[in-house]
């Protein structure tokens, strides 16, 4: 997807050009699924001197006016991104917090019509397939791997070190 240029997307939206909202935009291109504090980091390496409340409210107006989309997962806090609109889901790590996007399964955007709506108006279908990602994956089976070896090297030891010891 071809992002346009942060001042462009302000405009468009009919929003003032602040140095914060840029700021944010530019970092959600750099790393988007950011947490908000991991975005003011990003912000504050590029602004020097900014408020944790500058860098929310920048968040809060983006969101509100569809820029970026916020995402809260269970359990975790919530997290930004500039991809918009496509009704794309996310694939996130139970061990590292991973996000991952994934495109709709089932192309544009069906999983908005629910079996049953109830009376509402659904605009919004979010889908999150928790999980464990390959990395995690990996380190787990990596400690079991070293668990074992080094259950039974305490074992020896205990068996060597009495005799060891006296010679
Ligand atoms: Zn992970
Ligand atoms: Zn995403």
């Amino acid at each position: 997807m071809v992002r346009s240029d942060p001042v462009d997307t302000l405009r468009r939206h009919g929003l003032s050009i602040t140095a914060q909202r840029l700021a944010v935009l530019r970092a959600l291109a750099r790393r988007p699924h950011g947490s908000a504090d991991a975005i003011v980091e990003q912000v504050r390496a590029e602004i020097n001197v900014i408020s944790r409340q500058a860098v929310y409210n920048a968040l809060g107006t983006l969101t509100e006016k569809g820029i970026i989309r916020r995402i809260q997962p269970a359990g975790s806090p919530a997290i930004y991104e500039n991809r918009v609109g496509d009704n794309h889901h996310h694939l996130i790590c139970r061990t590292c917090g991973k996000t991952v996007d994934v495109d709709c399964a089932v192309g544009k955007a069906p999983c908005l019509k629910a079996s049953d709506h109830a009376g509402f108006q659904i605009d919004e279908a979010e889908v999150i397939y928790w999980g464990t990602c390959s990395k995690c994956l990996g380190a787990a089976s990596g400690i079991r791997d070293q668990a074992i070896p080094r259950r039974n090297l305490k074992v020896s030891a205990s068996k060597t070190e009495p005799k060891r010891n006296p010679i």
